[in-house]
């Protein structure tokens, strides 16, 4: 731990990018043994993941394997021997060893008890130094030495060169480009002769055309809806349920965010132009047995108006804004309204209509999708295919995952992968996970 400072300018393993997937990089290759440096284009590390789980820091996810991997519609099945080798769990008594003890909330979400992910980074920061990982800040990673189908190292900005038996690319995706992750390694990755999967904002808000009407529901969150992505022609695209909050332009909210992989995918390939968008904001009630609530409340208070029967059931912004939208007066007594006007109602409340007209670009997105390609990385060791000593970990490459800690996992695992594999390529055999 911590011995005489070497030459950071010539490592064993030389790791780009002080994110989750590079700390772990280090982390596991200084403990097999390598002489590590780590090269970090901000003056800090973890800067993204100082924000995540809303800065309380949602580190990782419950989930047994194979529903960990359901979570992760971008190339799960990738993952499997990293989350094999690094898991949740080993996540969580890595840090515990570190004094940093997490507990588990709703939906297998794991924050570090104290709540801040800010300190956490600290911590790791702390770990690295202490450990003799040289991090060598506001060195930002312009090109790879590459000759004979090796990486050497890398050349700065500057023209400053490190070299490195073995380098590992954690340079994050390209979404919150103020965080650093600005998509260097796409460049390098390109460099090396890989393949890049195109980049869509993931875990993004949607976009809608009803700006009116979104504007007048902006910051009603609805508890539990179901949201239907469809084409013009109505042929379902997707659909997922949890919560949504509308916005001045659109919805956000977990389902949406889950929502909007696949409205950036098929915006990317066709344009936006016809997507359609059904919110079912009753989802636990079947349409028929909504009418028929509809119905009964309507003949227990006859003289009651539209309006307030709807405020019965759904909140009140949301009912005005559906009254509205029913034929017939909203102040019409509830008694004098038709059957079919009231089942008309049920319908509406179960299709709430709306037209998608793409998401939030990909700087406001949480998460990049695309990016270096799973076909030409070993999945056991983050190796590249193409070119010896190169290692790719975290969101740089082709693999995205649903909120609730996933996303972080995979970079603690990739990074932990890359760094004991490229730590035995430089001459350093695996290190075990300290239990
Ligand atoms: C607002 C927000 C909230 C989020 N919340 C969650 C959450 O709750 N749970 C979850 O699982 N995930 C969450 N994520 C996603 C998660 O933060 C990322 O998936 C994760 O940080 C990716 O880790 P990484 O190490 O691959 O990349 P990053 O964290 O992006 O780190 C990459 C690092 O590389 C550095 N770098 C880039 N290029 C160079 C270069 N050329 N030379 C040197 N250094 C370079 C960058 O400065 C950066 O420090 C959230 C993301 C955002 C934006």
């Amino acid at each position: 731990m911590g011995g005489p400072k070497n030459n950071p300018a010539q490592a064993d393993v030389l790791v780009i990018g002080g994110g989750p997937a590079g700390m772990f990089a280090a982390a596991a290759a200084v403990m097999s043994g390598a002489k590590v440096t780590l090269l970090e284009k901000n003056d800090r590390l973890g800067r993204k993941m100082s924000i995540t789980g809303g800065g309380r820091g949602n580190l990782t996810n419950t989930a047994s394997l194979h529903d960990f991997i359901n979570n992760v519609p971008g190339n799960g099945s990738f993952l499997f021997s990293a989350l094999t080798r690094f898991s949740s769990a080993d996540c969580r008594k890595f840090f515990k060893n570190l004094g940093v003890p997490t507990k588990e909330e709703e939906c297998g979400r794991v924050f570090p008890v104290r709540e801040r992910a800010g300190e956490v980074v600290d911590t790791l920061a702390e770990y690295l130094a202490a450990s003799g990982v040289q991090v060598i800040y506001q060195v930002r990673a312009a090109g790879l030495l590459l000759a004979n189908r090796r990486c050497q190292g890398i050349i700065t900005g500057g023209r400053r060169v490190f070299s490195g038996k073995t380098v590992v690319i954690a340079t994050g995706g390209a979404s919150y480009p103020q965080t650093g992750s600005t998509g260097d390694g796409y460049l390098l990755a390109s460099q090396a002769g890989h393949q890049v999967a195109p980049r869509h904002p993931g875990l993004v808000p949607l976009c809608l055309a009803e700006q009116h009407l979104c504007r007048h529901l902006q910051g009603l969150s609805i508890t539990d809806a179901s949201l239907t992505l469809a084409t013009a022609a109505g042929k379902t695209i997707a659909a997922e349920r949890g919560d949504v909050l509308f916005t001045h332009f659109g919805i956000s909210g977990p389902a949406a965010l889950r929502l909007s992989r696949a409205v950036a995918q098929k915006t990317a390939a066709a344009g936006a132009g016809g997507l359609r968008l059904l919110m079912d904001v009753l989802p636990d009630i079947s349409e028929e047995n909504l009418a028929a609530s509809l119905l009964s409340m309507a003949a227990e208070q006859p003289r009651k108006a539209v309006i307030n029967i709807i405020k019965q059931i759904l909140p009140g912004r949301l009912a005005a804004a559906c009254a509205k939208m029913l034929q017939g007066s909203e102040h019409q007594k509830s008694g004098e309204t038709s059957k079919g006007a009231w089942r008309e109602a049920a319908r509406l409340f179960k299709n709430l209509p709306f037209t998608v007209t793409g998401t939030r670009p990909l700087a406001e997105a949480m998460i990049t999708i695309g990016g270096v390609s799973v076909r030409e990385i070993d999945p056991r060791t983050m190796a590249s295919h193409l070119v010896d000593g190169l290692y790719f970990a975290g969101e740089v490459i082709d693999v995205d995952a649903h909120t609730g800690g996933y996303n972080m996992q995979v970079a603690f695992s990739t990074g932990w992968s890359a760094g004991l594999a490229a730590a035995e390529e430089a001459g350093f055999p695996a290190a075990a996970i300290p239990r």
